[in-house]
């Protein structure tokens, strides 16, 4: 079975968005062990999505559509494909009482254009957005399926695994019909290295369909496994996931939907031990992502943003002469860093970032790029040094990833 991707938005024509949605998407299909025949994208015309719909079906028996479920007028997606196949629009009361729920939770005021959302073309299953107005659809036509789903890319994410996938199983169904997944995330390896490190297993013999997600600076791997049975699944996924670990052991730092904040949270409350972190380059992301973690004040005990030189003197009480001689972008000034601000927050451990996001401020011996990460604890302080050659906001990205990883690290025993 064959899969053709449309995504649908005047903004994809202008170039003002970049269609990512064709990408997840693709992904999710190959991980089912479909393929994907064609992707394209049109604007918000009737005659453009009409013209293209049809040119698609033509090639395929399955065209998944993005965009163009707004309130607004330029939305026209529904309309386009009801008109299409001669279909009527009708509107679904269900989904009309939920929208407007939706929008007396939020204490928005209702606008009847909003209505647009709960009509569908005759025919149509609705599928559920959990976490938007826009619900999509899935259209039976002339033995094509249609799907249609909101634009929005993370809406797009949810309902691709969670409505897209079971209906066109339901459909298309196959005799391995039981399935097991695991995603398994890393740091440290490109997408190409991942890769390169895995190319000897032999993940189709073991009916195991595998997917790389680079979600900057991470790189996250999918397997599924099918099979006959549950149980097979299971036991061919964790086999092949022990061949991955044995391969990616130095990048994994989790198993599992938990992001590197959250493995970090795990780990601070089961050793129950606080942190202080203070930053300098990376401006308060560390403890910005420390606190993605709801329950973070039971370990997070403050964070200082020391971005001047007298800041890290005064707060951190970093001695002026050793940021004088060996500057704020050294080993030196980072351990004091970390040392200072453990010391007056009384927390277990101290976490510092010093270093140069760029794209200025660079020098010979000290490059954009460069960082100093330094944790400290009651008996010792380690810092690390590196230089990436990102753009200054991932640079910081990266710097705060590395200062997490230095912590996760240390809490397993391997710093
Ligand atoms: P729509 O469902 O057409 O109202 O789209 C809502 C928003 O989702 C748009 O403003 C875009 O920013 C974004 N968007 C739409 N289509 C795509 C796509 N193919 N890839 C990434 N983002 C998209
Ligand atoms: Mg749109």
């Amino acid at each position: 079975m064959k899969i053709c991707i449309l995504t649908i938005g005047n903004e994809l024509m202008s170039g003002r968005t970049a269609d990512t949605n064709s990408s997840f998407i693709a992904r999710e299909i190959n991980l089912q062990g479909w393929q994907v025949e064609a992707m394209m994208s049109v604007g918000d015309k009737f005659d453009s999505i009409k013209s293209r719909l049809n040119y698609l079906l033509a090639l395929t028996d399955v065209v998944i559509c993005t965009g163009g479920l707004g309130p607004t007028a330029d939305d026209i997606t529904t309309a386009a494909i009801a008109q299409a196949f001669g279909l009527p629009l009708y509107t679904d009361e269900t989904v009309l009482q939920a929208i407007k729920d939706r929008f007396a939770k939020y204490n928005l005021r209702w606008v009847e254009n909003n209505a647009k959302q709960a009509m569908f073309p005759q025919g149509a299953e609705i599928i559920a957005n959990p976490i938007g107005t826009a619900a999509g659809f899935a259209l039976r036509v002339k033995e094509k399926l249609i799907f249609v789903i909101p634009g929005v890319p993370y809406e797009t994410q949810r309902m691709m695994p969670e409505g897209v996938i079971p209906i066109l199983r339901r459909y298309f169904p196959q005799p391995d019909q039981y399935s097991a997944k695991q995603t398994i995330k890393t740091f440290g390896l490109s997408e190409a290295a991942v890769d390169d490190r895995l190319k000897d297993i032999d993940f189709a013999a073991r009916g195991v369909n595998v997917g790389f997600y680079p979600v900057f600076p991470e790189n996250h791997v999918v397997l599924i496994s099918r099979h006959k049975t549950q149980e097979e699944a299971q036991r061919n996924l964790q086999k092949t996931q022990d061949e991955v670990a044995v391969r990616l052991q130095d990048c994994i730092f989790s198993y599992g939907e938990k992001t590197l904040e959250e493995v970090i949270a795990g780990l601070l409350t089961e050793k129950k031990l606080t942190i202080a972190v203070a930053e300098s380059c990376t401006g308060g992301l560390i403890t910005n992502r420390l606190t993605d973690v709801s329950g973070s004040s039971d370990y997070l005990e403050r964070g200082l943003v020391t971005y001047s030189n007298e800041s890290k003197i005064s707060m951190l009480g970093v001695p002026a002469e050793i940021i004088e001689k060996h500057g704020a972008v050294s080993e030196e000034t980072a351990r004091l860093m970390a040392e200072g601000v453990r010391k007056l927050s009384g927390a277990d451990l101290g976490l510092s970032s010093t270093g140069i996001a760029g794209p200025t401020g660079g020098s010979k011996e000290k490059p954009v790029g460069t960082v100093y990460l330094a944790l400290a604890d009651s008996k010792q302080t380690v810092c690390r040094h590196y230089t990436f050659r990102w753009d200054r906001k991932r640079n910081k990205h990266v710097f705060s990833e590395v200062a997490l990883i230095i912590l996760k690290d240390y809490l397993q025993g391997k710093g």
